[in-house]
Order: C-alpha cells, then structure tokens, then sequence
C-alpha cells in the first residue's frame, strides 16, 4: 500500500521515542495508517472543518485526519512521551495541525477552534462515555460540534446505538438518540490495536440535530430516565412512583401503559412523559 504521507511508519515512530504502551492512560494503538485513515472517512466532509481529536498517542488517527484533508486538526494529548511526536507531524503539515497538552476533561479547546468543528478520536476507553455524555449535554443546543467519530468498546458503541426492546437500550440510547443520530459505522477486532484489548471496539458516528428530536426539558428527561432505567425489571408504574403520586395517571395520559418497563419505552413516549411531569 502507498504511504499516505512523508513521515516514518508508526512503528518505527514507536520504537523511535519509546513509547510503550502505558495501560493507565488507555493506550491501545493504530499502527495501521490505511485503517486510521479509514477512520478519518467516516468523519465526513473534512476539508471545510476543523477536526477536535483527543489522545493522538503516536499520531495514527491524527495523520489519517490530515492525509484525508482535514482543514486543521486540534489534539490534546496529556502523555507528555507523545510530544515530540506531534512536533513532527507539526512540522509535515505547517499550519494544518496544532495541539494541546492536558487532561481532555479539565482543557477547553474552543476558542482554538472554527466552526464547522467535527470531533474524532480513538478514546482512552476510561473517559471515552464522560466525554461524550459532556458532548451531548451542553448548556446550548446545537452543540459546537457538528459530529463526533468516536472508538468505544463495542458493548458501550451498542448502548449508544440501542433501539428499544433490545437489551442494550437504555439512558445512554435515549440521551445520544434524542439529539443525534447514531450509528456504528465501523468494527475493528482487538488485533487492530496494539497492544490488542481485551474486548472488540467499533466506531460510532454521531450527527447532532439541530434540535432535540421532541421537546423536553434535559434535567426532567434524565431524572425520568434514571429511575426507569434504575430499576429496568419493575413495571412504570413502580420504577417511577417517588416523581410523582400520580404517576398512573399521568402514564396513561401520555399513552404508556403503566405495566410497561422502561426497556419498551420508545425516545417521543419518554419526552412526552418527561414534559407532563414538568408540568405536573
Ligand atoms: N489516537 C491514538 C491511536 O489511535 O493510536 C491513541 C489512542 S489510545 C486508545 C488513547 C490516547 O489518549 C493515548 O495516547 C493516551 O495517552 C491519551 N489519553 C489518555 N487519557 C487522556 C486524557 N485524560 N486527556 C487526553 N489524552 C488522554
């Protein structure tokens, strides 16, 4: 296969600086340039975006983003061994790539970004569902990313994408559904990494709405959905008796049965329950 660009393979840049894998920080490489940047064509139109990545490791994804016509890339990285690294790839795409280096959960990149603004990333596994629930969860909706292309362990990329009456679907489902669209668009057996976890991963790729798809307050959603889901076995009617007294009647009059559990329960019927508990 064709190098996708002028800087030395990922093994060598590894062997290079040194950089064995620390399990602490989540460091499950792509040595495969062809698959990263794969990866990067799954983020859709990159040449008019800036791309957010977090935890560029030795570069893989990042070099796939560029090579693919990324207008700039934005990583934050916070193993300093990496550093030197991501100088080099700085130094092969002048003006094109940039980085931060921090913990992803305490920097805020924004102001170093334009919009259009996607977000790509092989996560740590150990922050990966805080961040995106972060991403899903902000004070303004639209959000300022237009999508993320995301690695998760392939059970949680099935909770992100779970529809209801199947096993996985729950309040991750719920929240990332209700204001994106979901799918899995990719999967990658543990082989793909280096070292190779334990489990099977798959990307998602999310495309924010630009609203929510019903109307709902985001608190009164995520209290519902916590006590349905809490107690995913019991009837509706149990699982949600401390919001209200009335819980029965309020059920019915958003057409749910009470007898349901909360794994029946489709994304409008939950918006619509949320909005009469509101009003409640
Ligand atoms: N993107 C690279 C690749 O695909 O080969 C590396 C992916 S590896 C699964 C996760 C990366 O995230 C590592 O480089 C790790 O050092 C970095 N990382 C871990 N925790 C982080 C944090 N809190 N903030 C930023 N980067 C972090």
């Amino acid at each position: 296969m064709a190098a996708i660009d002028s800087l030395p393979p990922l093994r060598d840049v590894i062997a290079t600086h040194e950089l064995s894998a620390k399990k602490a920080l989540g460091q499950n490489f792509l040595l495969d340039l062809n698959l990263t940047a794969k990866i990067a064509r799954q983020a859709g139109n990159l040449a008019g975006s800036d791309v957010l990545e977090i935890g560029p490791g030795p570069g893989g994804l990042t070099r796939g983003l560029l090579a693919e016509g990324a207008r700039r890339v934005l990583s934050i990285e916070k193993d300093d061994r990496c550093l030197p690294v991501l100088d080099e790839i700085a130094a092969a795409y002048p003006g094109r790539f940039s980085y931060i280096h921090g913990d992803a959960l305490q920097v805020d990149p924004l102001a170093h970004l334009t919009p259009p603004i996607r977000v790509a990333a092989n996560l740590p596994y150990n922050i990966g569902t805080e961040l995106l629930i972060r991403w899903l969860t902000p004070p303004q909706w639209p959000p300022f990313w237009e999508s993320l292309t995301l690695m998760f362990q392939r059970e949680v990329a099935e909770r992100i994408t779970a529809k209801p009456g199947t096993n996985h679907y729950g309040r991750l489902a719920i929240l990332a559904q209700w204001r994106a669209d979901a799918k899995i668009v990719m999967d990658l057996p543990p082989q793909a990494f280096t070292p190779p976890p334990k489990v099977s991963s798959a990307v998602v790729h999310l495309t924010a709405l630009p609203e929510p798809r019903y109307p709902a307050d985001l608190k009164v959603l995520e209290r519902v959905t916590a006590a349905a889901f809490g107690q995913r076995r019991k009837m509706l009617r149990a699982s949600l008796k401390s919001l209200s007294p009335q819980i029965e009647d309020i059920l019915n009059a958003v057409g749910i049965p009470p007898t349901e559990r909360a794994e029946q329960v489709d994304i409008e019927h939950f918006c619509a329950l949320a909005r009469a508990l509101a009003t409640a």
